[in-house]
């Protein structure tokens, strides 16, 4: 999904007429595309920083790299390659989720709080994964 470059960021939606500054709804920085929004920008850093230490995780920084690396070195059922990857999906999705909150509904969330949800989400989707349900 991410990586498609095909999400709803506010380079999209001025493509399709909305009328929005061309900043980063997460830092305020200029320029927001998706390698922005997910590893770049500051605010997203910062979450993938402490999901990765508060999870014990090696996920690299870099889309590019994180991608290629959980394709060619985390495929697999062992409980630390499934962590690897649910945790990329939970990290993309409760980020775009924020970016949207912050954009249709103006609330916006720290660093701690969306970290902690992430982290509870890989947990409990890990613990499902385990006791097989
Ligand atoms: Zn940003």
């Amino acid at each position: 999904m991410a990586c498609s470059n095909k999400l709803s960021t506010v380079d999209n939606l001025k493509r399709r007429g909305m009328s929005m500054a061309n900043r980063c709804v997460l830092c305020a920085a200029a320029g927001e595309d998706v390698q922005h929004l997910f590893f770049d920008c500051s605010y997203s850093l910062q979450v993938w920083t402490a999901v990765n230490s508060r999870m014990s995780l090696d996920l690299p920084s870099n889309l590019g790299h994180l991608v290629k690396w959980l394709k060619e070195r985390n495929k697999g059922r062992a409980k630390d390659k499934v962590k690897r990857r649910v945790a990329f999906v939970c990290a993309l999705y409760t980020i775009w989720k924020e970016m949207n909150k912050r954009i249709f509904r103006g609330q916006s969330t720290s660093v701690y709080t969306l970290s902690s949800r992430i982290c509870y989400d890989i947990t409990t989707i890990m613990y499902h994964h385990m006791v097989g349900f």
